[in-house]
């Protein structure tokens, strides 16, 4: 459907005001919010994909704080999905560069290198459609979402890449989110655990999403009165349609 204020160009031409009023020649052209709108789900989109289909909820927008922040979430695929959404809408900065990744993908660009090399990868996750790149590409990104518990088969290199892309982005000075969740967290047992990995979560303020009002674990500072006047009249997307699948809601997320 095409944009009401801007009939879809992108932008709206107004004749200037002179200062008694009157309309001069000269036509101003404004971006439309339109534009912004189309650019953020694009955004969205290319961090991880499906997310521009999911709702902005008003209540989360105040997580944009977080995006240039250590941080490490413990969440469901659902309420995870709906907290960054808000987060990167509230931030409204389509050239901030977000890319969610899981264990897979860290441990398919390692490995990339020894396939590569012609040996014989013998990790039943390895994803030989990653075309071959440097561990040291996770620091491109302006932030980096780390999602555990995805990958299902131990390989015992996983805990030191994890280690490796989180200690690379803290030299660059970059944020990264690190993922869990409730029926796996990251504790000694879990695929991607090490004391070393461990150390550096304990210095990323937590953040429990489990709930779907998300709750700020103590050692975070306290947000309960955040303004959000600034944010609260942006307009906000039509709410997505999600798949059901039983009682489950899917979102349609990879
Ligand atoms: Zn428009």
């Amino acid at each position: 459907m095409s944009c009401t204020k801007c009939g879809g160009y992108g932008f709206i031409e107004k004749y200037r005001t002179l200062p008694d009023g009157e309309l001069s020649s000269v036509i101003d052209s404004y971006p439309c919010e339109c534009r912004l709108f189309q650019d953020l789900d694009e955004q969205a989109e290319k961090s991880w994909s499906g997310l521009s289909r999911i709702p902005v909820e008003e209540g989360r927008l105040f997580f944009k704080e977080y995006l240039k922040k250590d941080v490490h979430v413990t969440a469901d695929l659902k309420n995870f999905a709906l907290t960054l959404r808000s987060a990167l809408w509230s931030l409204s900065n389509p050239l901030f560069v977000v890319k969610v990744v899981d264990e897979n993908m860290l441990m398919s660009v390692w490995l990339s290198g020894i396939h590569e090399d012609g040996k014989k990868v013998i990790d039943p996750d390895f994803d030989y459609s990653v075309p071959a790149r440097d561990i040291l590409g996770f620091n491109r990104p302006d932030l980096l979402i780390v999602r555990l518990g995805v990958k299902s088969s131990r390989n015992i290199a996983t805990p030191e890449v994890l280690v490796d892309v989180l200690e690379n982005r803290r030299g660059a000075f970059k944020p990264t989110w690190v993922v869990d969740s409730q029926d796996k967290p990251f504790r000694m047992g879990h695929i991607s655990w090490s004391s070393e990995g461990d150390r550096i979560l304990n210095g990323f303020e937590k953040i429990d999403m489990t709930v779907s009002v998300p709750v700020i674990l103590p050692n975070a500072p306290a947000r309960a009165n955040i303004g959000l006047s600034s944010v609260q009249k942006k307009p906000v997307p039509m709410v997505a349609e999600t798949n059901k699948t039983g009682n489950r809601v899917t979102f349609g997320l990879k």
